[in-house]
């Protein structure tokens, strides 16, 4: 039995791993092995976008355990703020939140009781539901432009008021682990680069884009499979030939800056900030230790559309913008020892209201398997432990469908 796996991100490497001892695997590529969690390499390696993760993805836990890499999982507490004009807020401990000054005490309480709830929902009753309306209808215009919005754009950019409450539950509840002094979040010290290379060992993987054919048989650049499953984002099928009935899913794309600064720019990991280009500034040596890099490394992020204003910029034009807009924390190029430049067209679909009936099946016809950031583990919010998921659901479909056994 033959299979082809486009795409060598999470998925396509975990379709892989779990199909290869019942078939002969090839996973097409067209860019970086690792996808969205490919990383940068200089001395050290280092993700090109901002990645950790939390206690409750045990899919992505037991793959480190599994890959021998338990030792390097290191969990720590961070500090997250919020940054208004010049000013970053550390809101990491009830008494900074207590002090926060944009926000009453009743809206505080509020959001306190929200957060608390926000565990015991089923966010899906709520796909329907716009986030905007949904925050108008529950809390003051206050609590929305000096919290829900900032939070929003620095996760969709102009696509905020699109999204579905479905994921702002999610994302409260998942973000609610919190201990006394932070939030608790994990890493694989030294890089999830090593996660990758360890899935990618023993795997055959053609450094191509790939042309889909059905002839009968499927055909992936002219080599005939007996299945073809595609992980890479939807709108790269039709570019890869093949033109299926499925849901028209919109995606966003990732515009991040990362930098080295002389001087670290706060003691946060992660601060939202409001009315600048960028959504978050993630200070990287904030959580892991600056020993490991010998540098202070910082991710400026910002979400747009394939289409928008932002994406299609060259590097030097964003470079541009980004520091116009950092040079209000008193940092100016001086400061910066360098910077990089990474694009991702299609970083993450936007969690609209109904994206459920989006979400696509792992069989979408005889032979031909969809997996990846559409998949239902990755609902509502996309993430490298739904990703996983999804690669071994999908295979055990395979697995079912074909009658697999070991050989
Ligand atoms: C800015 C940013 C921050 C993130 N932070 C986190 C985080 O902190 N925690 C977390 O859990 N998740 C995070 N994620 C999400 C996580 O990276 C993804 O959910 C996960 O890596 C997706 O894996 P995938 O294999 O499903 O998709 P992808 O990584 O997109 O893999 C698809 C692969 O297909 C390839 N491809 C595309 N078209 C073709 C073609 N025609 N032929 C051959 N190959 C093709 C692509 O090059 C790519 O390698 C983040 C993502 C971004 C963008």
């Amino acid at each position: 039995m033959k299979i082809a796996v486009i795409g060598a991100g999470l998925t396509g490497l975990r379709v892989a791993n779990e199909l290869k001892e019942y078939a002969n695997v090839k996973i097409f590529e067209k860019n970086d092995v690792g996808g969205l969690l490919s990383s940068f390499c200089r001395g050290y390696c280092i993700e090109k976008f901002y990645h950790h993760l939390f206690k409750s993805d045990l899919e992505l836990i037991e793959t480190i355990k599994k890959l021998g890499l338990s030792s390097k999982l290191v969990w720590k507490t961070v500090k997250v703020g919020f940054a208004v004009g010049e000013e970053i807020y550390s809101l990491s401990t009830p008494l900074e939140i207590l002090k926060y000054p944009y926000l009453s005490l009743i809206d505080k309480l509020k959001l306190a009781i929200f957060t608390l709830k926000s565990r015991r929902l089923n966010y899906e009753e709520f796909d329907e539901i716009s986030v905007i309306s949904a925050l108008k209808d529950n809390f003051s215009e206050k609590l929305l432009e000096n919290f829900f919005m900032p939070m929003l754009k620095a996760k969709f950019g102009e696509n905020a008021e699109r999204v579905s409450y479905a994921w702002l539950l999610a994302r409260v509840a998942i973000r609610s682990n919190r201990k006394l002094k932070g939030e608790e979040i994990g890493y694989i010290r030294h890089g999830f680069k090593q996660l990758i290379d360890r899935m990618a060992e023993d795997l055959e993987i053609v450094h191509s884009a790939c042309r889909i054919k059905r002839e009968g048989k499927w055909s992936v650049n002219g080599i005939d499979f007996d299945a073809v499953v595609f992980t890479a984002p939807l709108p790269e099928l039709r570019d890869s030939g093949l033109n299926l009935c499925l849901p028209e899913v919109s995606y966003q794309s990732s515009v991040c800056a990362l930098l080295s600064l002389k001087e670290k720019l706060s003691e946060l990991y992660w601060i939202n900030v409001d009315r600048a280009v960028f959504g978050a500034i993630i200070e990287h040596t904030n959580f892991m230790p600056f020993e490991d890099y010998g540098e202070n490394l910082v991710y400026l992020a910002s979400y747009s559309t394939p289409e928008g204003w932002l994406f299609n910029k060259s590097d030097a034009e964003i470079q541009k913008l980004f520091l116009g807009d950092l040079k209000r924390f008193g940092v100016d190029e001086r400061d910066i020892s360098w910077i990089k430049i990474f694009k991702a067209k299609h970083s993450s679909p936007i969690y609209e209201k109904g994206f459920l009936k989006k979400i696509t099946p792992y069989r979408v016809s005889d032979g031909f398997y969809i997996a990846g950031m559409t998949s239902r583990p990755n609902y509502p919010e996309r993430s490298m432990n739904g990703s996983l998921k999804a690669g071994r659901e999908v295979a055990e479909q395979i697995k079912r469908d074909f009658g697999l056994e070991k050989s």
